[in-house]
């Protein structure tokens, strides 16, 4: 077992000691035996919150509603999480109710996808009531049960279901996907954010063309946030022979191009899937940025303007529309501007003050402003003699 299993063994024998039942599940069994290095273990228990509380000194209730408390150890905190069943769903997408209960089974049986429907036990037996490791091995993603019935009592698998496709390059069965064409509009009922979280690991995942593929071909995308009339960027970006995002600004700063959304268009369009300013700031600046690669080189003062970030980010949608940029070169001319960031200029308004007989406001901005544009250019050095000389012209020229 991998270290960060090993290390949670203790805790497992401690709740197993006090005569319950406490198995590793979800995500983490599912990434282990996929090889891949899983991020955070969740157990699940037997044990009521009120029962995992009394075995360990040190804790949090962390959802205790729902049955989860976080344990504290040594080296790493873990939620344990008791057994339980949902119903309820008024809504399609919060049980009215979560029961506690004693058998792992019935536990298993609410959770989304058969691949994480896994559990292991501390001895690293997998516990499979649901052909899981079957299609870990074929590759599929299949809703435990009836689908149809999954996707309502909680839209959001659907959009977990695509996601998962995207991340692990995996088939979607049939019949799920039949029941996601079928309940797509059900995502109405979850919130934007949430549907933002899952479209944003799909978009991040090894094999994002499956994920949108679905994301299409389902009819997912109608239901989300202004997306209803995007089929045909959302194709076109389907149908760019190498798909790869390494994140999610470039994502939409591409999909943005695609679907020809002026960058304050995209604003909005960011703004409505509830996004953080810093993504919608990024996302606007790449898709300027990438504007401008589409015509021509960027000039050495626009890509100190961007910042090398942007300019990468750009970059790579640009290469993945095809565009030959050779981004390489791009880091060489960015490395070798004079300054990269306003910081650097060792003349500020301060100085300026000082040395002249100027009052603040927008004429000394200007100055400024003039001044850096011209370091950047290199027609004038970054040495405060050169720029103050330089700044004594521009002033006695003023009309
Ligand atoms: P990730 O690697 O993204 O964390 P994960 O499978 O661990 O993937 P989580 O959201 O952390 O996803 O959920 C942990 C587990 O809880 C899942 O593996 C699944 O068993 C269950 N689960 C999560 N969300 C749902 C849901 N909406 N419906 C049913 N079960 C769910
Ligand atoms: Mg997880």
């Amino acid at each position: 077992l991998p270290t960060i299993f090993q290390q949670a063994l203790p805790i497992l024998a401690k709740i197993q000691a006090a005569g319950f039942e406490a198995y590793f599940v979800g995500g983490s069994v599912r990434d282990l035996l996929l090889g891949k290095q899983p991020h955070d273990v969740d157990i699940a228990t037997s044990a009521y919150p009120a029962e995992i509380k009394s075995i360990f000194p040190r804790t949090v209730d962390t959802g205790i509603k729902h049955g989860t408390v976080t344990v504290l150890a040594k080296s790493a905190a873990y939620e344990i999480t008791t057994f339980r069943t949902e119903s309820g769903y008024q809504d399609f997408r919060r049980p009215d109710q979560v029961t506690f209960v004693r058998s792992l089974q019935d536990d298993l049986k609410r959770r989304d996808l058969t691949i994480n429907a896994l559990a292991m036990d501390s001895a690293g037996q997998v516990i499979d009531l649901f052909d899981g490791l079957a299609d870990l091995r074929a590759g599929i993603i299949r809703a435990v049960g009836i689908p149809t019935e999954r996707f309502h009592e909680d839209a959001l698998r659907m959009m977990r279901t695509i996601r998962f496709a995207s991340q692990l390059a995996f088939e979607i069965e049939p019949r799920t996907r039949a029941a996601i064409e079928q309940n797509a509009e059900l995502l109405l009922k979850i919130a934007v954010e949430r549907i933002h979280e899952e479209w944003q690991k799909l978009l991040l995942g090894q094999a994002v063309q499956r994920g949108l593929a679905s994301f299409i071909q389902t009819g997912l995308y109608r239901y989300c946030p202004q997306m209803s009339t995007c089929q045909e960027p959302l194709q076109k970006m389907l149908t760019l022979p190498v798909l790869h995002f390494k994140t999610v600004a470039t994502a939409w700063g591409l999909f943005a191009y695609l679907a020809n959304f002026s960058p304050s268009k995209l604003g909005d369009f960011l703004k409505a899937w509830k996004s953080s300013n810093q993504l919608i700031e990024e996302s606007r600046e790449i898709l300027r940025a990438l504007l401008l690669m589409t015509r021509r080189d960027l000039k050495p003062s626009e890509l100190y303007q961007f910042g090398w970030p942007v300019v990468w980010q750009a970059g790579e949608a640009a290469n993945l529309l095809g565009i030959d940029l050779d981004l390489n070169q791009l880091h060489q001319i960015y490395q070798q501007l004079p300054i990269k960031s306003t910081k650097e200029l060792v003349i500020n308004g301060g100085i300026l003050l000082k040395n002249f007989n100027l009052k603040p406001g927008p004429y000394l901005g200007k100055i400024l402003k003039q001044l850096e544009v011209e370091v950047i250019e290199k027609k004038v050095p970054n040495h405060l003699d050169s720029l103050l000389a330089r700044a004594k012209q521009l002033i006695c020229s003023k009309p």
